[in-house]
């Protein structure tokens, strides 16, 4: 499978782009930001959308969805604990002093458990809270790989401190649902450096106990 990382927008979050080589069909996580800088690396591979999966709707996460999805017609999945972040995007944009992006509406609610197959492989969502209420993990089993959002970092954890964080629950989520993964997974978390389950599993100091 086709896999590019583009690091978009002010807060540099890893947008995932996930090919599939026959249908040419490709999933895209998290346009926060850059929109054509997407469009431009879906189209240097011969890549066609199918589908626009939010990890959660923090606006370096979220940004572009809309412009993404009109530009691809591609459905935005996200689960439905963030709509209220995502309602209130403007004044997240506040925050950063940005200006605020367009909204669109959200497609399909994800829900934990739930997996699409755009071409073929596999993308099961695991419903992760606690840096958001709606914050969920994208597993490829295919490609051995994790998507995180803001749950997982190398040699770290999401902040809690933000609307609807909670830091026994982000513990919590890490520890039931990413865990348990096969330890030579390979983590893409939604900023910096790429890491594995069984590295963070030995040396997070989060996760120690
Ligand atoms: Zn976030």
């Amino acid at each position: 499978m086709i896999h590019e990382i583009i690091p978009v927008g002010l807060l540099q979050c890893n947008c995932s782009i996930f090919g599939d080589e026959q249908t040419r069909e490709a999933v895209v996580i998290d346009p926060g930001d850059e929109t054509d800088a997407i469009l431009a690396r879906l189209a240097k591979h011969g890549l066609r959308a199918t589908a626009i999966v939010i990890t959660h709707a923090h606006i370096d996460h979220i940004g572009g969805g809309a412009r993404l999805k009109a530009a691809t017609g591609a459905p935005v999945y996200m689960n439905a604990d963030d709509q209220e972040l995502y309602d209130h995007l403007d004044e997240q944009a506040g925050w950063l002093g940005m200006a605020p992006p367009s909204r669109t509406a959200v497609d399909v609610p994800i829900r934990e458990g739930d997996s699409i197959s755009p071409g073929g492989a596999e993308f099961r969502f695991l419903h992760t809270p606690g840096h958001t209420q709606g914050s969920v993990s994208v597993w490829i089993p295919a490609e051995n790989k994790l998507v995180a959002g803001d749950t997982l970092f190398r040699d770290s954890i999401g902040r809690t401190d933000l609307p609807g964080g909670d830091y026994r629950q982000i513990l919590r989520s890490i520890h039931t649902k990413l865990l348990v993964l096969p330890e030579e997974a390979i983590v893409i978390p939604g900023h910096g450096e790429l890491t594995t389950i069984g590295r963070e599993k030995e040396r997070n100091p989060f996760l120690q106990s």
